[in-house]
């Protein structure tokens, strides 16, 4: 009903570029063009973390995530038209451009199992409620349609409220996250919420933006701690960390 309303009544242009959009591309939040102009993050990269510097000896980056955490892949720099629409995604009250980010993502998808179920990036309940909506479960849920594998948007809780990471360097993204991430299968389940159980199935970690991977290492330790053998991690951006040689 809303995203009716919304494209009755928001002008059929691209919110990145402001092109008139095409008849076709009506549902869309961006036009072809821009999503084609995204930066996309190439290899040769580290074959866990998929961070693509040049690595001599074990990759700093992933050398302590959790053995279960096998691969994190991202679609796009974090530049120019990708950052826009991140902000667009987070800020800008535009949650539908979720689904054009996941058309970038979908290549993203992990060599696994069929099997395999996406879990978002939690967010804080106060972040949630200020946002009204979780963008890495907008993401999830657009990429579980392309996909064809179930969201399970309830398994991974944030246990705490964390300070924003955006101007951390990578040590203290890593001390900021710590612990910062739970299983509501931790917690005894009662009649009207029965304590999840954690499928079998490889997990795929889903976040918008990558920069040191502190957070998708943590939501993956609270996962290992809950039984989790299988782990991968998708981002629609990666950041450049700044100081991080
Ligand atoms: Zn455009
Ligand atoms: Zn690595």
């Amino acid at each position: 009903m809303l995203s009716a309303l919304e494209q009755l009544l928001l002008p059929a242009e691209c919110a990145l570029c402001h092109q008139l959009l095409g008849e076709r591309e009506a549902s869309h939040l961006t036009c072809a063009l821009c999503r084609h102009r995204f930066r996309p993050v190439r290899p040769p990269w580290c074959g866990r973390c998929g961070q693509p510097e040049p690595h001599f000896g074990p990759c700093r980056l992933c050398v302590d995530w959790p053995a279960p955490l096998q691969t994190v892949r991202s679609a796009v720099w974090l530049a120019e038209g990708a950052q826009q629409a991140v902000h667009a995604l987070k800020y800008g009250g535009l949650p539908r451009i979720a689904d054009d980010l996941a058309i970038v993502m979908a290549p993203l998808r992990p060599r696994s199992d069929a099997a395999a179920a996406l879990i978002p990036i939690p967010l804080a309940s106060r972040r949630l409620r200020a946002r009204g909506y979780n963008q890495s479960e907008l993401l999830a849920r657009a990429l579980a349609r392309t996909w064809r594998i179930p969201v399970l948007p309830d398994l991974l809780i944030r246990t705490r409220e964390t300070p924003t990471q955006t101007a951390l360097t990578p040590g203290t993204r890593l001390a900021n996250v710590a612990g910062a991430f739970g299983t509501r299968n931790a917690e005894v389940g009662t009649r009207n919420s029965p304590a999840f159980q954690l499928p079998s199935s490889a997990l795929i970690l889903v976040d918008d933006v990558f920069t040191t991977g502190a957070t998708l290492a943590e939501a993956a330790r609270a996962l290992t701690q809950a039984g989790a053998t299988t782990i991968h991690g998708v981002t629609f951006a990666r950041a450049a960390i700044p100081d991080f040689t």
